[in-house]
């Protein structure tokens, strides 16, 4: 089986152009620095196309390396913009990535696993059995889907931002560093650390490491503010506690230098009392962070209901009085089950026969 360009970061690729292309030393920077540049800011997939690059070389490249094997299947757009896409990957395996068009900015919500294993008990994707961890080149191809489609490979962006908030547990998926070292390379499709956003569910071990070798904005998906009531609804939090995360969380911003974005998916009388907005303060004081409020999107078979919009206000005004930031998201998508929490496909995880 041929190399997935899109596998290789900026170093993988110079070696793999010295060790199995044989291009010389020399012109090692140069051919990677073209490479990166085709795929990455001319959104070519077609080494015929790569110009800039001799006709043998090109040759070699295209017996050697396959470029983006993936493909959109299929198109939602919802009445608000958002669209939403489905994407199947060589192996047949699909996921689901969705591109949130607003006033001052693009953002891309990808996915990094097909299914999840984390069953929280208001996510649609929970429901969908983990089938595997996306390569780095699965996670990459979705944002260079998405831009081809909209034509975005001009020097304006209109994806100008990524958020890992789709299908999947970013931070069990050890693939994902390689491929944000892959978005943020300034020679190729070149994101800042603060143009991407990883979102956890509130995986404390893998936090540290995150901070050291990754680097962007982190949200935490927390959703409730004491143990209890959190491990009832996310079953995660048997394994990793709110005073675990909290550790963790002060070293990932003394770190980053940014604070971290707390969700907090408001479910009526479940997680939207006056006494959990307290509890939320007090977390809150431990370490920088901002908290968005999110409208809680319904799917068939939930047993939860969205808090109503008046009581949301309510609680967003408790936690500003208090001095912290608040914010309420607007719900993106949900007429074509697109919006947070809803992402799920039908790919399943094969037996070995
Ligand atoms: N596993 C990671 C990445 C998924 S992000 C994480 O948990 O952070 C998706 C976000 O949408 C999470 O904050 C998730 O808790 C939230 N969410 C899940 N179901 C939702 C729903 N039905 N309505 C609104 N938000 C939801």
């Amino acid at each position: 089986m041929k190399q997935n360009l899109l596998d290789l970061n900026y170093e993988d690729l110079k070696f793999f152009l010295s060790e199995k292309i044989g291009v010389e030393e020399k012109k090692l920077n140069m051919r990677t620095q073209q490479i990166f540049n085709a795929v990455y800011q001319k959104g070519l997939n077609n080494f015929e196309k790569f110009t800039t690059i001799p006709i043998d070389l090109r040759k070699k490249l295209l017996n050697n390396i396959s470029l983006n094997d993936s493909k959109i299947v299929e198109t939602h757009e919802s009445t608000d913009g958002t669209l939403k896409f489905l994407v199947e990957f060589f192996d047949g395996n699909k996921v689901e990535c969705v591109y949130i068009p607003e006033k001052t900015r693009g953002t891309i919500c990808v996915s990094s696993q097909v299914g999840c294993s984390l069953t929280c008990r208001f996510c649609r994707s929970g429901t969908q059995k983990l089938v595997k961890n996306l390569k780095a080149s699965e996670i990459v191809s979705q944002i260079i889907l998405v831009k081809d489609k909209l034509k975005d490979w001009g020097d304006q962006k209109i994806v100008s931002n990524i958020v890992f908030m789709g299908q999947g547990e970013p931070l069990l998926n050890q693939n994902l560093k390689k491929a944000v070292a892959i978005l943020k390379d300034k020679n190729g499709l070149n994101y800042g650390n603060k143009k991407i956003t990883v979102s956890t569910s509130g995986i404390a071990s893998k936090i540290a490491e995150a901070a050291n070798e990754i680097g962007t904005y982190l949200a935490l998906s927390l959703h409730a503010p004491n143990d209890k009531l959190r491990e009832e609804i996310m079953p995660i939090n048997k394994k990793f506690k709110i005073k675990d995360l909290i550790k963790q969380l002060k070293y990932y911003t003394s770190v980053v230098k940014e604070p971290i974005f707390l969700e907090y998916v408001m479910l009526k009388g479940v997680n939207d009392t006056e006494e959990c907005a307290k509890q939320l303060v007090k977390l809150m004081a431990q370490f920088p962070s901002k908290v968005n409020l999110i409208e809680f999107n319904s799917w068939p078979g939930v047993k939860f209901e969205p808090t109503e919009r008046k009581d949301i206000e309510k609680f967003s005004r408790y936690i500003q009085d208090k001095g912290y930031m608040s914010f309420i998201r607007r719900s993106r998508g949900d007429d074509v089950l697109a919006a947070c929490g809803q992402l799920r496909t039908t790919s399943v995880l094969k037996k070995n026969l």
